[in-house]
C-alpha cells in the first residue's frame, strides 16, 4: 500500500488543500473506516445491479429497496463513524444479496424454466449475426423474438453463455452458439468480426471505431457515439445487421458445456454421496468469478488442469473462460467440470453445497469444498460478502487482493473467515487437500 494515501475522500467542502483527505479526515473519519465506507459502497452497487436485473423481469422488493436506500445514506457526509457498523452493514449486504441472487434465480427459471446440461458451439455460422453481451437474459430474449424469422443469427459473448442452457431461450434456433471469451476481449472480437453487437449491462468497454457504428445499448449500458435501444425496439439494430456482409462459416475452437442446475447436479445426489463414500471423488472446488485481462490470472487454469481426476470442480462467471476449453472428462459418469452459469448463479452453488452437506450430515464448512474466487469489479464485493455471511470459511481469493482492504481490515478477513490470497496453484491445490476431512 502507499504509505502517503491511507485514504481517499473528497465528499466534502472540508477536504484537506481542496482536494481529498488522504491520511485522516478533517473531519475526524479514519483510514478504515474511509475504507469500510468503500467497501459497502462497492457492495451495495453489486446488490443494485441485481436488483436491476430483477425489475427487468418485473420483480420488485422492497427489503433489497430499503437496504439499498439505508446503506446508501449512511455513507453520506457525518452519518455514521462506527466501523463495527459499516462491517456489519457489509454482511447485511451479502445477506441481501443472496435474497437478489436467488430472486433473480428463480424469476430466471420461471420465465425461462431450469437450465439443463448443453453443448454450445463457438463458431461463425455463414449469415448475418448479431453478438449479445453483458447479463441481462431479459434483453436476449426480447432480441430473439424481434429477430426469429428473419435470417440473422444471434450469438452470446462472455457472461451471456449460460443463456443457451434455458429452454425457453434454446427453443429459438437462430441462437446458434457463443463467439469469444471473457469481457475484455470485445475489442479483438469485434473489430474482427462483421456483427451487430448489442451491450447489455456492465463490463461493455468503449468500442473502437472500427466497430462504434455497428454496436448498440440496451439498458443501464450506455457508450458515447453508440446507439441505445429504447423500449427492446430493435429494429435500428436489426438494420444494422442486415447491412452487413454475411459471416462465412468457421469452426470453432472448442464446444463448451453449460446449464448444469441445482435441480440436475442434486439428481445425482446419491450416486455423489456414493463415489464419495466409495473414494472416487476426494474433494469438490468452487473455482469461479470474473476474470481479468492479467497474466496472474493464469493461476486459475494452472489450478483447474492441477486438480486430480478425484475431484470435482463447479464454475460460474466468466472466470470459467480461462479453463471450460479443458477436458476434464468424469468420474463414472458425473462430470469433473459443472458449469453453473453467471456470477449471481453463485447462490445456486450455495443450494448445492448446503444440500451435499445435509446429506453427508455435516456443515457448510465440514464439507470437502473449497472455494478458489476471482474478483474484478464491484458484484464480486458482493458475492464475496453473501458468502461471509452466510458462514463460508477458508475461500481462496485472487488475483489480487482489494485495493481498499488495508492490513487492519485483512486481519479481521483472516482472523474471523480465514480468507487467503491465492499463492502458487499446486501448493494451494496441496494445502486445500491436505486440509480434505472425510464425510
Ligand atoms: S467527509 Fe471528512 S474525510 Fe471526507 S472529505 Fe469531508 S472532512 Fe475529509
Ligand atoms: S463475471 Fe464479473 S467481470 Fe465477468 S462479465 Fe460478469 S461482472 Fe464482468
Amino acid at each position: 500500500m502507499n504509505d502517503e494515501l491511507e485514504m481517499f475522500c473528497n465528499q466534502c467542502s472540508q477536504a484537506a488543500h481542496g482536494e481529498a483527505c488522504t491520511t485522516t479526515g478533517i473531519c475526524g473519519k479514519q483510514p478504515t473506516l474511509a475504507r469500510l465506507q468503500d467497501n459497502l459502497s462497492y457492495a451495495v452497487k453489486g446488490v443494485a445491479a441485481y436488483s436491476y436485473h430483477l425489475r427487468e423481469l418485473g420483480v420488485v422488493d422492497d427489503e433489497i429497496d430499503a437496504f439499498l436506500t439505508k446503506a446508501v445514506y449512511s455513507t453520506l457526509t457525518n452519518v455514521n463513524f462506527s466501523a463495527e457498523d459499516f462491517i456489519a452493514m457489509a454482511l447485511e449486504a451479502g445477506r441481501v444479496n443472496a435474497l437478489a441472487m436467488r430472486l433473480l434465480k428463480d424469476a430466471h427459471i420461471a420465465a425461462y424454466g431450469e437450465p439443463e446440461p448443453t453443448k454450445v458451439q463457438t463458431g461463425a455460422v455463414r449469415g448475418r449475426g448479431i453478438v449479445v453481451t453483458g447479463h441481462s437474459l431479459k434483453a436476449l430474449e426480447e432480441l430473439l423474438k424481434a429477430t426469429e424469422g428473419t435470417g440473422i443469427n444471434v450469438y452470446t459473448h462472455s457472461e451471456m453463455l449460460p443463456a443457451h442452457a434455458y429452454p425457453g431461450l434454446k427453443k429459438y434456433k437462430h441462437l446458434v452458439g457463443n463467439l469469444g471469451k471473457a469481457w475484455f476481449d470485445q475489442k479483438r472480437l469485434f473489430a474482427g468480426l462483421e456483427i451487430a453487437i448489442l451491450g447489455t449491462s456492465n463490463c461493455v468497454l468503449l468500442p473502437l471505431e472500427k466497430y462504434r457504428d455497428r454496436m448498440f445499448t440496451i439498458g443501464i449500458a450506455c457508450l458515447p457515439g453508440v446507439k441505445h435501444i429504447e423500449g427492446y425496439d430493435f429494429a435500428p439494430l436489426i438494420e444494422v445487421a442486415r447491412s452487413l456482409p454475411e459471416l462465412t462459416e468457421t469452426a470453432g475452437e472448442v464446444e463448451l458445456t453449460t446449464g448444469f442446475s441445482a435441480s440436475t447436479i442434486l439428481g445425482l445426489k446419491d450416486k455423489i454421496k456414493g463415489l464419495v463414500d466409495e473414494g472416487k471423488i476426494r474433494h469438490f472446488f468452487l473455482v469461479g468469478g470474473c476474470d481479468s485481462p492479467f497474466s496472474s490470472m493464469d493461476y486459475y487454469r494452472r489450478f483447474v488442469a492441477g486438480l486430480p481426476d478425484d475431484t470435482i470442480v463447479m464454475t460460474l462467471a466468466c472466470g470459467k473462460f480461462r479453463f471450460n476449453d479443458l477436458d476434464l472428462g468424469d468420474i463414472e459418469g458425473v462430470p469433473r467440470l459443472l458449469d453453473l452459469g453467471q456470477c449471481n448463479d453463485a447462490i445456486v452453488a450455495v443450494d448445492i453445497a448446503s444440500a451435499l452437506a445435509e446429506t453427508f450430515g455435516v456443515g457448510l464448512n465440514e464439507l470437502p469444498l473449497t472455494l478458489v474466487l476471482s474478483w474484478m469489479e464491484q458484484k464480486a464485493v458482493s458475492i464475496l460478502w453473501s458468502l461471509l455471511a452466510l458462514g463460508v470459511k477458508g475461500i481462496y481469493l485472487g488475483p489480487v487482493a482489494p485495493p481498499w482492504v488495508n492490513d487492519e481490515i485483512m486481519a479481521v478477513l483472516t482472523e474471523q473467515y480465514d480468507i487467503r490470497l491465492i499463492g502458487e496453484a499446486g501448493r494451494d491445490i496441496d494445502e486445500a487437500l491436505g486440509a480434505t476431512v472425510a464425510v
